[in-house]
């Protein structure tokens, strides 16, 4: 059967936005949270799922249509998991959020980090499935390249020696945490789609 589904995006972010379509590479049609509100959805939970959960049942709550949402946050081992679920409130900005970061792991041998991912597809009333990804990697001495969002310049990915900002889409979008929720959810939907 022909995929010709609509989705609702629930972010208003642009670059996950690019990204999951990037990944995603499916023939649908795509809406955004900012299509129905002006208003986003704040983040209380206390974990990435919660967090995601609640912005899909929002987003479907708001369109009638199934609302994909993605919840995401970089875990740092030698901060005990921090910022974690508090990743977007670190800072103020992206430049601030990183420079806050590089001060807590200065002398930090451990530069071990993952990020995580949590993707919800609220599809029908009380619906939903849950969808999960993890990169590990390190964090760089100091933020390196230009691509990308957020975290990007300062995050290595294990088996790399570029950050996730110089490595560039291409790369990223295979390899990362938000790559490996997304081919379970591609898997799914396609299945759903036969
Ligand atoms: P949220 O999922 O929109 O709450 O974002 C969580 C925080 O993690 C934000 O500060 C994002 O910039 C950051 N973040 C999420 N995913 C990525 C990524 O793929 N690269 C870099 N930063 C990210």
């Amino acid at each position: 059967m022909k995929d010709t589904r609509l989705i609702v995006l629930a972010t208003k972010n642009q670059h996950k936005i690019a990204e999951i379509k990037d990944i995603l590479a499916l023939d649908i049609q795509y809406r955004t949270l900012s299509d129905y509100v002006k208003i986003s959805v704040k983040e209380a939970g206390r974990t990435l799922l919660e967090n995601s959960l609640a912005k899909a049942a929002f987003a479907f709550k708001l369109s009638q249509k199934p609302s994909l949402a993605d919840d995401s946050g970089l875990f740092v081992e030698a901060l005990d998991g921090a910022p974690g679920v508090f990743s977007a409130r670190f800072g103020r900005n992206d430049e601030n959020r990183i420079a806050r970061l590089l001060k807590e792991m200065a002398g930090q041998h451990n530069r071990r980090a993952q990020f995580k991912a949590a993707f919800v597809y609220y599809y029908d009333a009380n619906k939903y499935e849950v969808f999960e990804g993890e990169c590990v990697g390190e964090i760089a001495a100091e933020p390196r390249g230009t691509q990308g969002f957020g975290y990007d310049p300062i995050f290595i990915p294990k088996g790399f020696r570029k950050t996730f900002a110089e490595l560039g889409p291409k790369s990223k979008n295979r390899i990362s945490h938000r790559a490996k929720a997304l081919k379970k959810f591609k898997k799914y939907i396609e299945n759903s789609l036969l």
